[in-house]
C-alpha cells in the first residue's frame, strides 16, 4: 500500500507545484513514519523517499538502530531539553525550536561533540491556546536571541496548522507564515538562512507548496491511518 499511496502523494506534490509554477525539486517529501514499523518505512525506502519525520526521541533511537542506511530524519516532535543529547547527532533537521533554552541546550549539545545542528523555528501561527510554537510576533526576537548560538544554524520556519476539514481554511496560515518568513529573511540577519518552509500534512500539503512550503510532513497520506494503541 505505501508505493501506491506514495505514488497519489507524489502526483499532488507535483501538480501542486505546476499549478503556481514551482520545480518539484524545490519540495522537499518527508514521510511522516511516527508509530508505523520499521518494514513500512523499508517500503518507502524502496519507492526512494530518504526524507522521514519521528515525533518521539525513544522512536528515532530505536528506528536508527534498525535501519543503518544513511537517511535524513527529522524531528518534527516537541523536544524535551534533557532528551537532545539522544538525538543530535542522528536527525538532520530539528524542526521543532520554540525557545531560547532549548536552542541553548542543543547548541551545547552540538559543540561538545563539534557538530552544527540545523533547526527550524515552531511557529504557533493560528495563535492556537493547546499548540507549542512561538506566536508571530515573537518569532523575530526569538531567532535574533538564537542566531548567535555556536552550535545552531537556524534554516527556517516550521508550522503546525489547525486540524481542517478543508485545506482551503488553512491557506490564510499558510500565507502568513510565507509573508513572515520573508520578512524576516529580508533582515539578512548573521546566522540565519531563510531557506526552509516546513508547513502542510495528509489534509493540506497541497495548499501549503501553493502558498510557498519547501517541506511537506505526511503521515496519514504515505502509511495510512496511525493506531495509537499498538505499539510499533
Ligand atoms: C503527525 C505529524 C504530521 C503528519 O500528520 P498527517 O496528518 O498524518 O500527515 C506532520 N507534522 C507533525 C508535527 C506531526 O506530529
Amino acid at each position: 500500500m505505501v508505493k501506491e499511496n506514495l505514488a497519489v502523494v507524489e502526483e499532488n506534490i507535483a501538480a501542486a507545484c505546476r499549478r503556481v509554477g514551482r520545480s518539484r525539486s524545490d519540495v522537499t517529501l518527508i514521510a511522516v513514519s511516527k508509530t508505523k514499523p520499521v518494514e513500512l518505512i523499508r517500503e518507502a525506502m524502496d519507492y526512494g523517499i530518504r526524507s522521514f519525520g519521528e515525533n518521539k526521541v525513544q522512536e528515532i533511537q530505536t528506528k536508527t538502530e534498525l535501519i543503518k542506511e544513511p537517511l535524513d530524519w527529522h524531528m518534527i516532535g516537541h523536544l524535551q531539553r534533557n532528551k537532545v543529547k539522544y538525538i543530535i547527532d542522528k536527525v538532520k533537521l530539528i524542526h521543532s525550536v520554540d525557545s531560547l533554552r532549548l536552542a541553548e541546550q542543543i547548541s551545547s549539545e552540538a559543540v561538545k561533540r563539534n557538530l552544527i545542528c540545523d533547526i527550524l523555528i515552531e511557529v504557533n501561527i493560528a495563535e492556537e491556546e493547546s499548540k507549542f510554537g512561538v506566536s508571530k510576533n515573537d518569532t523575530e526576537a526569538l531567532i535574533r536571541s538564537i542566531a548567535p548560538l555556536p552550535g545552531i544554524r537556524v534554516k527556517g520556519l516550521m508550522t503546525v496548522a489547525p486540524i481542517a476539514k478543508n485545506q482551503e481554511n488553512n491557506r490564510k496560515h499558510f500565507k502568513d507564515l510565507y509573508r513572515l518568513y520573508i520578512d524576516i529573511r529580508s533582515k539578512n540577519i548573521d546566522n540565519v538562512y531563510m531557506k526552509e518552509l516546513s508547513m502542510g500534512m495528509t489534509g493540506d500539503y497541497e495548499a501549503a507548496i501553493e502558498e510557498g512550503a519547501t517541506m511537506v510532513r505526511v503521515g496519514t497520506g504515505v502509511f495510512g491511518a496511525r493506531n495509537y494503541n499498538i505499539e510499533s
